[in-house]
């Protein structure tokens, strides 16, 4: 049979592909973004508490209301947002599906997306299964910075959605107000939306807060933002979070959420909105991660692996084109297998796959496996 695949450039994702070869090599994972501890244990006890009691079934297509209600209180506190948990927020089967159904919500063949690379490997797949076309705009190391007068040229009529990321996988560059502000400026008067992958709001460090579209009126009106509770609660096989949009922008999400989800898991839920009460559990992750990155940083100080700055999220970039000239796909191939550790090469996150020699590794586990890392990567000379 003849198959005219839709995506006949994707393959299978770096982080299956590094994971997999960890595991045959028995490497250290430092590659997939995934924590080695697990969830607090409150947390578990609760899940299983409701799914004890009985909840079981089917929750509201957009999620329970009572962990829409705690999570609108959550944005009121912590940046003054007021929410309006029926018409603005909806439960995610985890933040891809968010990115997805938000892309297929607003894209048709020919629409113009513009991604900001290096770009988290879901987005293009995701607007190019719907016929839509991505526009690249490229940031480069030390500081991946955006030139919002260079991205401006790349709207033309037919852009339809710009795609931003803050705290940035893989990078760790976050934005700030002045790029929100920039960004409002560029889209005033047009009907261009914009999806903001916020996934590593709690992850960010040395005073920032997270500044995302929700802080920015004129982004705000024009947004759909993705978050997780897999990031947030460390516990990414859960596979759940939640999109905030405006009340137009949720009503035709929820068109398309209704068919290609319908609603996402019970207990997980109950457990979730009970959890939220204390908002101590989310706000001491900036303190928490802080902690790991430094501890991480330090034990790399004996390697000769290049650190770049990691202003927010669990992954710290370095480079190593002093050390060899090795496509970064090799290198890190070479650091799992001859090395025991396992890195994500960033050169997977340019479509062009421009290699710049720069590797990253995910600090987000136990002590014992970072020291055990850095001294492996100590060898490397
Ligand atoms: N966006 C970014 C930037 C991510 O790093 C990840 C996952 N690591 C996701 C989205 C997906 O989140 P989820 O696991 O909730 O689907
Ligand atoms: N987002 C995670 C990372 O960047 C991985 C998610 C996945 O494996 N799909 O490592």
């Amino acid at each position: 049979m003849k198959f005219d695949s839709k995506l006949p450039n994707t393959g299978t994702t770096i982080f299956t592909v590094m994971s997999a070869l960890a595991a045959e090599y028995g490497a250290i994972n430092l590659a997939q973004g995934f924590p080695s501890y697990s969830s607090s244990p409150k947390l578990i006890n609760l899940v299983s508490r409701y799914m004890e009691k009985g909840y079981n079934q089917y929750a509201p297509m957009a999620g329970l209301p009572a962990l829409r209600k705690i999570l609108a209180e959550k944005y009121n506190r912590t940046h003054g947002i007021s929410l309006d948990p029926d018409e603005e927020i909806t439960v995610l089967a985890g933040a891809t599906q968010g990115l997805f159904t938000a892309i297929s919500t607003v894209i048709r063949p020919g629409d113009e997306v513009i991604l900001i690379e290096p770009a988290y490997d879901s987005y293009r797949p995701s607007v190019e299964v719907n016929g839509g076309v991505p526009v690249v705009y490229e940031t480069r190391p030390p500081d991946y910075r955006v030139n919002w007068a260079d991205f401006g040229r790349l709207i033309t009529p037919k852009t339809r959605m710009v795609i931003i990321n803050t705290p940035h996988n893989p990078t760790g560059k976050t934005l700030d107000a002045a790029d929100m502000a920039a960004l409002a400026n560029l889209l005033e008067g047009t009907d261009i939306l914009v999806l903001s992958d916020e996934v590593y709001e709690h992850l960010i460090y040395d005073g920032r807060r997270h500044t995302g579209v929700l802080s920015h009126p004129g982004l705000r009106d024009r947004s759909f933002a993705v978050y997780s509770f897999g990031k947030t609660f460390h516990n990414t096989g859960w596979k759940i979070g939640y999109c905030i949009a405006p009340p137009l922008l949720t009503r035709e999400f929820r068109k398309v959420h209704q068919f290609n989800v319908f609603s996402v898991n019970t207990p997980m839920q109950w457990a979730l909105a009970e959890f939220l009460e204390d908002p101590e559990e989310y706000l001491q992750l900036p303190e928490f991660y802080r902690r790991k990155r430094d501890f991480f940083s330090n034990a790399m100080q004996e390697s000769a692996l290049k650190p770049l700055t990691c202003e927010g999220t669990y992954f710290q970039l370095f480079s190593y084109g002093h050390l060899s000239d090795e496509p970064d796909t090799g290198f890190a191939r070479r650091l799992t297998i001859e090395y025991g550790v396992a890195a994500i090469p960033v050169s997977v996150f340019y479509s062009n796959g421009m290699d710049e020699r720069i590797i990253r590794l995910c600090f987000a586990k136990d002590e014992e496996i970072l020291a055990e890392g850095a001294r492996r990567l100590a060898r490397l000379g």
